[in-house]
């Protein structure tokens, strides 16, 4: 695994970072006040690419690598986890599944505008009673001639009241994770609600909705992949996610780093700059060794994907670690920071409410755990 990113990689950052701190950066904010980003972001992330980076170009990507995702997702943690959650829930977990298990129609049909931003899509897995158990969802869908009802309830959707296609798991056989099936699923759908969920701690400019599908009348060609083959699909796209967000939360902690070294050099108390005492130095050094621990794990997960290995542990192990430590890291940063870090004049306030929510979706750390655990111990631990 070389530890090094090619040129064309560090360039990508460069022109990434650019853009972020000139689009994003001054107005998230603002953004996270008003619990909506200004939504003409969108195509403007899309012509700098951020959604089509790793689709082919054929359909309006740049078809290039995992590794190259999780630097953008880096730099995306660091400017704004709201606005990284829309890219990374379009683009990864839905625009990938697509690539991976779609049909050529279902490509032509989605993929072009997922890359340009123009349509955004939302990953409707969780239910109401179905978190951490995903395997025993209880949506369903029943076939009607050619077509499918699908009928349902889903919560805390991503991009859920913004998006134009939900990739909806629904059961569609008897209970357990081989009776599941993906949909992709146009939102403008009769039959098809959703309702904002507001007032969440982080991730404040991003919409999350609750779904309710009555009776969703849909095509045979809007099955993504076989029947029955939902929740494989489902969880090697959250291997990929669990991948993502591990390096959004490294960007979260090279975010608190660059905001402490900056404020604890200038912020004098006792006569010199805070940075100056040992104790501050130790919080300093935490959030520091957190940062390079968090994008080693990251790029070793990445590496491994990139090499056609099986990564779902390394990004279990990836994604368990970088949250934890974004939570961490955020913390010591608002401690840095003193009583100015509780308000927004500084960014290490939204940094810890943005990375409450790592630990929590796309699988708890007490799930990456469990994952974890069996892998080592051969002993399954769930339920
Ligand atoms: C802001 C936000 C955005 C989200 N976006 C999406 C999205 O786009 N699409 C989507 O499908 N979902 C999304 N989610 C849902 C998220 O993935 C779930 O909240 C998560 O999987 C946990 O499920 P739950 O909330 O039902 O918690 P539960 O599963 O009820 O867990 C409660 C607690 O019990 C623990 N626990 C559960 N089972 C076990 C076990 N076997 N052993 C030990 N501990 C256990 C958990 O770790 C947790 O601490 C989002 C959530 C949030 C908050």
């Amino acid at each position: 695994m070389d530890l090094t990113l090619s040129d064309d990689q560090q360039s990508f950052r460069a022109a990434a970072r650019e853009f972020l701190d000139r689009e994003v950066v001054p107005f998230r904010t603002e953004w996270d006040h008003a619990e909506s980003v200004d939504l003409a972001i969108v195509p403007k992330l899309g012509e700098q690419g951020f959604f089509g980076l790793m689709l082919p170009e054929q359909y309006g990507g740049l078809g290039l690598d995992l590794l190259t995702y999780c630097v953008a997702m880096e730099e995306l943690g660091r400017a704004d986890s709201a606005i990284r959650g829309i890219v990374s829930v379009s683009a990864g977990l839905v625009g990938k599944p697509i690539l991976a298990h779609g049909t050529d129609a279902q490509k032509e049909r989605w993929l072009p505008g997922i890359a340009s931003g123009e349509l955004l899509g939302c990953f409707g897995l969780t239910e109401p009673d179905h978190g951490s158990d995903a395997a025993h969802l209880r949506a369903k869908a029943v076939r009607d001639g050619d077509d499918w009802l699908i009928t349902g309830e889903k919560i805390f959707i991503t991009n859920g009241t913004w998006a134009d296609v939900c990739l909806v798991f629904a059961r569609t056989g008897g209970d357990g994770p081989r009776g599941i099936t993906a949909f992709l699923v146009p939102t403008d759908s009769p039959g098809f609600e959703r309702r904002l969920v507001t007032g969440k701690l982080g991730l404040r400019g991003q919409a999350t909705a609750a779904l309710s599908l009555t009776d969703v009348r849909v095509s045979a060609d809007a099955v993504l992949g076989e029947e029955g083959q939902g929740f494989k699909i489902a969880m090697s796209t959250l291997d990929t996610g669990r991948v993502g967000i591990a390096a959004s939360c490294t960007g979260i902690i090279a975010g608190c780093l660059a905001a402490v070294v900056d404020y604890t050099t200038q912020r004098e108390q006792f006569g010199k700059p805070v940075a100056g005492y040992q104790l501050v130095q130790d919080m300093i050094a935490d959030i520091s060794v957190d940062a390079d621990a968090a994008r080693l794990l990251v790029w070793r997960a990445a590496d491994l994907a990139m090499r056609g290995e099986n990564f779902s542990i390394a990004a279990s192990k990836a994604k368990y670690f970088a949250s934890e430590a974004a939570v961490r890291a955020a913390n010591n940063a608002v401690q840095c920071f003193g009583g100015y870090g509780y308000v927004d004049d500084y960014p290490v306030a939204k940094y810890l409410r943005d990375a409450r929510v790592m630990t929590l979706y796309e699988g708890t750390s007490q799930i990456q755990k469990l994952l974890i655990g069996r892998s080592e111990t051969k002993i399954s631990a769930f339920g």
